[in-house]
């Protein structure tokens, strides 16, 4: 018999009521090895103790009961005074109804305990599969904040990587003029190169050694032309470590040029300079 039929033997069995064919295959079920059964069994069993009744009355009720429900049966082989025949029981039918009315109602309260048992079985399972999407949840979004994170990295790279071969694509310019920015401020170990050619059209300036700039403030470089004065040539922010390239405005194309000079101002930088000097370097040979 198959492990759910047997299941719904249990109630009976752990009140002694099961018939002896019954009782054999439940027995051989346990023994055959199923946990499931013999757990649920142990549980119905002292659940049974619990609401044990007195065996006379137990035996009464057993005796009424097995009357009506003889009579409910078999109603046409019933007479007043035939003696109470066990009805014959459909095959595949599971439920022995020839049971006492007080057995009938422990295996009631058995099968509400069954049923109960099921019910916090599906809470249980709901518990764990909440707890486990809420796991699932957590993974998702430490993986998307790591995506976004590598997003954001890949970003900087590329910009890097845009600004190298900006300077580099000066850099290998025919007409490419290099000049080196000192440093002339509180940075001492700040340098700078600037790199300009007429012919891509682009300068850059790739600076290494400045501090972070406080808030509020940037670093500008300045052409500073004989006609003019200083020029200015846009603005940037180092990197935390390490070099940054940043482009830079072509010089006037029309004027001496004398040097270029970084200076410390408020973003986004001024149209003549206010801070602090921090680099320079002659220009008076690059065009
Ligand atoms: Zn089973």
């Amino acid at each position: 018999m198959e492990h759910d039929k047997i299941k719904e033997l249990l109630p009976l069995a752990a009140i002694d009521k099961l018939d002896p064919d019954q009782a054999r295959i439940v027995a051989e079920h346990l023994a055959s090895g199923c946990r499931e059964c013999r757990q649920e069994l142990e549980v119905l069993k002292e659940a049974a103790a619990l609401i044990a009744m007195p065996k006379g009355e137990e035996s009464e009720a057993k005796r009424r009961s097995e009357e009506s429900l003889s009579d409910q049966s078999a109603p046409q082989t019933s007479t007043a005074d035939a003696a109470p025949k066990p009805a014959a029981r459909a095959p595949g039918a599971v439920w022995p109804w020839r049971v006492a009315t007080g057995a009938a109602l422990a295996v009631a309260v058995l099968m509400g305990l069954m049923l109960q048992s099921g019910t916090a079985q599906l809470r249980q399972m709901r518990r764990i599969q909440r707890a486990q999407v809420a796991m699932l949840e957590g993974q998702a979004l430490e993986l998307s904040r790591k995506l976004n994170a590598a997003q954001a990295e890949i970003a900087e790279l590329s910009r890097v990587l845009d600004e190298r071969m900006r300077l580099e694509g000066v850099l290998m310019a025919p007409d490419a003029r290099i000049v080196r920015l000192e440093p002339v401020g509180p940075a001492k170990a700040a340098r700078a190169t600037v790199v300009i050619s007429h012919k891509v059209g682009k300068a850059v300036i790739d600076a290494a050694g400045l501090p972070q700039p406080p808030p509020g403030k940037t670093y500008q470089l300045w052409w500073i032309t004989k006609q003019r004065g200083p020029v200015p040539a846009g603005t940037f922010t180092p990197a935390p470590q390490g070099e940054t390239v940043a482009p830079a405005e072509m010089p006037p194309g029309k004027e001496r040029m004398l040097a270029a000079a970084v200076t410390l101002e408020p973003t986004p930088g001024m149209p003549k300079p206010t801070g602090e000097m921090y680099l320079k370097g002659s220009l008076a040979e690059a065009r």
